[in-house]
């Protein structure tokens, strides 16, 4: 038997026994609420192609990254180099700047919804493919893009009652600012360099901003005493780092500063944040993001385009909400089971089930040829709060009795009438498709 590959999973309807992700309308409702919460923000949709040319990936995401370096899944066709993307920024911004969005006018604020694809170790809340959602905003620099991206990312988690994680904040100031930082970094560790673990041996050559991510306990305590990013971003760093934290104050969302918190490439700029909930476990992030100010000029665009965005997994939103004893909603059931007794029946049957769902219902019926003792077994399980049995006196008749499951009773209608009856039937009077036209 194949099974799926190691760091994936498959989606399955609800009910199924063993598995191990939530089912398909757990998804569906998670993934609206989230695209609910977007379009109050005015974020608008963009969704990009899976696969983008490498060179884009290792520019966008950072030569000098472990994602470039280790965990891309790439693959090659006629001499062109090609990965799964690993996150959404990079191809947004291109598509931001091939497509000219900018000439719209204004601000574009964008969101995303889709699969990513990472060659990491599996593990709780880390999959080799995962599912992102997130915002970009472009074309903004004033301080209050990046409160409102902190707001929105906030707000996903709250929309599910998720209120107790915690914002992490810091600034990276700009690229010569980490510079300078980088260098006082080295010079700080060089003494201690023998105590050092292999690993932060070499990221004090390679990447020494990495060494703030140890996890080890005797260098987390020499960082305690490390010079600090903060002390030197440049005025004007400092002052829409203080205005982000005012209006963040002004939107009464609290934030815990950690001048550790930082990201490795050039084009990031000033604001950093992480969204960490203790339900998680080792991998704590929910979400996170940051301003990127640099980014469309290093894929090519001839000028500085300011923009900040988060972005956020499915599956550890998931962790958290398992946590919190959140009750996804459960999948809808149909509006009625058609039974059928008799060949004539079930021919009639299968062909007035398809008119019924042509006129907006939803219909379950036999494709077994079962009893129907089976059959009204099967619409039990269904959940549909009508069935209706179907044979030959019914047809001659052109009348059915519709029972209504929960409580037996039975209501005499005529056949041409049924939908009638059953949309008047149905609790809010709302189409079954409703949930999904909702979608945004
Ligand atoms: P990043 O692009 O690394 O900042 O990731 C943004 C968010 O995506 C993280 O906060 C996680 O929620 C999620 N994420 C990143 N990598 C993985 C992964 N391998 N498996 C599951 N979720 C991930």
């Amino acid at each position: 038997m194949y099974q799926n590959i190691p760091g994936t999973f498959d989606v399955l309807p609800a009910g199924t026994e063993g598995a191990k992700m939530p089912p398909s309308p757990t998804w569906r409702h998670v993934e609206r609420t989230v695209r609910g919460v977007m379009q109050r923000y005015g974020f608008e949709e963009i969704r990009t192609p899976i696969f983008e040319p490498t060179e884009l990936v290792a520019r966008g995401v950072g030569q000098a990254t472990d994602i470039v370096q280790k965990e891309m899944f790439a693959f090659e066709r006629s001499d062109t180099q090609y990965v799964l993307r690993p996150e959404v920024t990079a191809p947004v911004m291109r598509a931001y700047l091939q497509h000219h969005l900018g000439q719209r006018g204004g601000v574009q604020k964008l969101f995303y919804v889709g699969p990513c694809f990472r060659a990491e170790r599996p593990q709780k809340g880390r999959f080799r493919q995962f599912h992102q959602f997130g915002s970009e905003t472009i074309g903004a620099a004033d301080a209050r893009a990046d409160a409102e991206t902190v707001a929105l990312m906030t707000d996903v988690y709250r929309a599910f009652g998720i209120s107790d994680a915690r914002l992490r904040l810091n600034s990276l100031g700009s690229p010569s600012d980490r510079e300078r930082y980088r260098a006082a970094l080295v010079d700080y560790f060089a003494p201690y360099e023998d105590d050092l673990s292999d690993t932060s041996r070499r990221r004090l050559k390679d990447n020494p901003l990495r060494l703030l991510d140890t996890k080890i306990e005797h260098e987390q305590r020499l960082l305690e005493d490390a010079p600090r990013l903060l002390d030197f971003i440049d005025e004007e760093s400092q002052a829409h780092y203080d205005a982000v934290k005012g209006w963040l104050d002004d939107l009464g969302m609290p934030f815990e500063e950690d001048p550790l918190l930082v990201r490795g490439l050039d084009y990031y700029t000033r604001t950093a944040f992480e969204l960490e909930s203790d339900a998680l476990g080792a991998q704590s992030a929910l979400a996170g993001g940051g301003r990127y100010d640099l980014l469309a000029e290093e894929l090519g665009a001839e000028q500085t385009v300011p923009a900040v965005g988060f972005a956020a997994g499915f599956e550890r939103l998931f962790l958290a909400l398992e946590a919190a004893g959140y009750d996804a909603p459960v999948a809808p059931a149909p509006d009625v089971f058609l039974a059928a007794i008799g060949e004539e029946a079930e021919a009639f049957v299968f062909k007035k089930a398809r008119r019924l769902r042509g006129e907006g219902l939803a219909v379950e019926s036999d494709l077994m040829g079962r009893s129907l003792k089976a059959q009204m077994r099967e619409a039990n399980r269904s959940g549909a709060p009508y069935a209706v049995v179907i044979g030959g006196r019914e047809l001659e008749a052109g009348r059915v009795d519709a029972k209504h499951m929960p409580t037996g009773e039975e209501t005499e209608v005529a056949l041409d009438g049924l939908t009638a009856f059953l949309f008047e039937q149905r609790a809010g009077g709302q189409p079954a498709e409703a949930e999904a036209a909702q979608d945004t």
